[in-house]
């Protein structure tokens, strides 16, 4: 039975790549990266994702796929963002959305 091929997470979104795309993939995603986080308020703005080379490599010269992979995937956590007006948490794009509708309380 054939093997599927082995597959990276884009420590960017996450998402997975063949070994021979996934170099390819992460610089254009860390552009799209880039322009999307650009549009997001000042406040609201993620530090850019940081690729951990590390542990990926073992001791016999191979990538540690399950280390990359572990790496990509916490790094692809959203840190959720707490709204002004209610306190809900949100993913930072979701927010931006979500406070157009939430409008703060009248003050007394
Ligand atoms: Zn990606
Ligand atoms: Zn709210």
């Amino acid at each position: 039975p054939k093997r599927p091929p082995p597959t990276v997470k884009c420590y960017i979104c996450g998402r997975e790549y063949g070994t021979k795309s996934i170099s390819t993939h992460e610089a254009l995603c860390l552009k799209k990266w880039h322009n999307e986080n650009n549009l997001l308020p000042k406040k609201l703005r993620k530090p850019e994702p940081k690729k951990t080379e590390v542990k990926t490599i073992t001791a016999k010269g191979y990538y540690d796929l399950d280390a990359i992979n572990e790496t990509a995937w916490t790094n692809a956590q959203n840190p959720l963002v707490p709204c002004d007006n209610c306190g809900r948490t949100f993913l930072p794009d979701k927010l931006v959305i979500y406070q157009r509708s939430c409008k703060p309380k009248p003050a007394k």
